[in-house]
């Protein structure tokens, strides 16, 4: 596995500095996790100020940063642990039950 710097930003309202989220998703031991996950978080991007809070502070580093500082989460890895939906600044994040 590569080494990589740990760059925890001291303030997360410093998100847009970093060029990598916390963490990263991987496959561990059982693989994928969106056949167990209660709950998904559902981005509006009328209510998104690009601010990269949910990019950083996803602890599963699922949410992608797009090159416009948009961001979509990949529901392959997501745990829906609703993290990103309580940081979110504007509720541009909610969490909507799996069918
Ligand atoms: S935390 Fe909310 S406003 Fe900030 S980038 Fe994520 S969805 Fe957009
Ligand atoms: S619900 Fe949790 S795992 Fe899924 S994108 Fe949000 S913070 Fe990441």
């Amino acid at each position: 596995m590569d080494e990589k710097e740990c760059i925890i930003p001291e303030n997360k309202f410093d998100a847009l500095k970093y060029d990598y989220p916390i963490s990263v998703p991987d496959l561990g031991s059982g693989g994928k996790t969106n056949e167990w996950r209660l709950e998904r978080p559902i981005i509006d991007n009328e209510k998104c100020i690009k601010c990269l809070i949910c990019w950083i502070d996803c602890p599963e580093g699922t949410i992608t940063r797009k090159d416009d500082d948009t961001v979509e989460v990949n529901y392959e890895y997501c745990k829906g642990c609703g993290i990103c939906a309580n940081e979110c600044p504007t509720k541009a994040i909610k969490m909507q039950k799996e069918e």
